[in-house]
């Protein structure tokens, strides 16, 4: 029945100066998204799809509600602006006749009228248009402005009128770019692509940086980490990175070199080292993690300092700082990477768990022990950034 998709945004349509910007993202983003399936154009404060058949319905639904920036959408039955009023009341039956169908028997008609120059008030206009409805359908409906089943809605546009029944729920947010790129530590847990998520809702078009020890991961941790990429695209409509760097070598210096206690800590500080210098090469303007506080010995305050330190020049974001893991869970269900999140393969940190991790460090004393590993650990990190592999996802 529809071929055509109304979507609307909130949060830029208040950016001022920046609106048009913001707005030509936001298009490009949805292109992506539907990429074969139509086309999509922007009039003032809304944008339109318009599918090639109606058969992708469904498919199109689910894409878009996956886009950051797009705060609700509705297929819409449309119209030109230059229609009759008889072809207005033709397309409202359809939608009526479906719902009675569905055995709805309330209605509201609900008329917007961004264009002013049409003729009428919006009243007089919900107030033609349910009068006929209901005369066409043999009363068979009440109209009550609250308690209904049936709303039937009008918004009429210089560049169109359209008639629909339903508003489906967007992600909110901004839009997948204009808030720069980010590269996002990604591990393989349920966390991290949870933040990655959150940031990408805020604007952010992420990339991602995973860190293995070969021969403790292998190919499946590999093909883990690419397909939560792959689900997490689905969001930003464009094509992302991972990048892939050995840590092995630097983890087995540590390993002979440092207190064990303190390894977990000086995984994660070199990890954090290596992410900042690619987010440099490449342009990505802050790191993203999925810790939260006090949720394993690395993430009491103490270590997250400890940790922290290693970052020179960029902000790390944290969007899970106090997230309690029952709230991610959910959110992970919901976009698609819990399932995938929970197969169970070692991560690189597992290879060498501490027995009794530090819990409070102390960030004198981990300098101290990170002190040990020179001269040999500029080699190695330098190593380790050269083989760095780069999977275009
Ligand atoms: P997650 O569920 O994301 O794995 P977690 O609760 O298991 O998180 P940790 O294992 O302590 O917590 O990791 C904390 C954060 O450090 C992760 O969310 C991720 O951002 C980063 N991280 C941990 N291991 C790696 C890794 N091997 N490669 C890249 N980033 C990592
Ligand atoms: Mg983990």
């Amino acid at each position: 029945m529809f071929r055509n998709i109304l979507v609307r945004y909130d949060e830029i349509a208040i950016k001022k100066g920046n609106r048009e910007w913001f707005e030509n993202i936001l298009l490009a983003n949805i292109r992506n998204s539907i990429a074969e399936m139509g086309s999509a154009s922007k009039f003032r404060g809304r944008m339109l799809v318009e599918l090639k058949s109606e058969s992708d319905l469904e498919d199109a639904v689910k894409r878009l509600s996956f886009v950051p920036g797009i705060s609700s959408f509705s297929p819409v039955l449309k119209l030109s602006r230059e229609c009759s009023w008889e072809e207005i009341v033709e397309k409202s039956l359809v939608l009526a006749k479906k719902g009675l169908e569905e055995g709805r028997t309330v209605m509201k008609v609900i008329c917007n009228r961004p264009d002013k120059s049409y003729p009428g008030t919006s009243i007089e206009i919900q107030k033609k248009l349910a009068g006929e409805v209901l005369s066409k359908c043999e009363n068979r409906f009440k109209v009550s402005m609250k308690d209904y089943d049936l709303g039937l809605e009008i918004e009429i546009h210089k560049s169109g009128i359209f008639i629909f029944n339903s508003k489906l729920p967007g992600i909110k947010g901004l839009p997948s770019g204009t808030a720069g790129e980010f590269l996002s530590l990604l591990s393989g847990g349920i966390d991290s692509p949870v933040a990655s998520f959150l940031c990408m809702r805020r604007g952010a078009r992420i990339h991602y940086m995973s860190f293995h020890s070969p021969p403790y991961t292998g190919e499946e941790s590999m093909k883990k980490l690419i397909d939560i990429a792959r689900q997490l695209k689905k969001f930003q409509g464009s094509s992302t990175k991972l990048f892939i760097a050995p840590l092995i070598d630097i983890q087995l210096l540590i390993k002979a070199r440092c207190f064990e206690s303190y390894r977990t800590i000086l995984f994660r500080r070199m990890m954090f080292k290596i992410a900042e210098k690619i987010a440099f090469e490449n342009g990505f303007t802050a790191l993203v993690t999925g810790e939260s506080l006090s949720q394993v010995a690395s993430q009491t305050i103490e270590n997250l300092t400890c940790i922290n330190d290693a970052v020179k020049k960029l902000p790390v974001i944290r969007p899970l700082i106090t997230s309690e893991k029952g709230e991610t869970i959910e959110i992970a269900r919901k976009i698609g990477t819990f399932d995938i999140s929970i197969r169970n393969c070692p991560d690189s940190c597992t290879a060498f768990l501490p027995k009794m991790p530090l819990i409070r460090g102390d960030l004198e004393k981990v300098e101290q022990e990170e002190k040990k590993l020179e001269p040999e650990i500029f080699d190695l990190m330098e190593s380790s950034l050269k083989k760095t592999r780069i999977i275009d996802v």
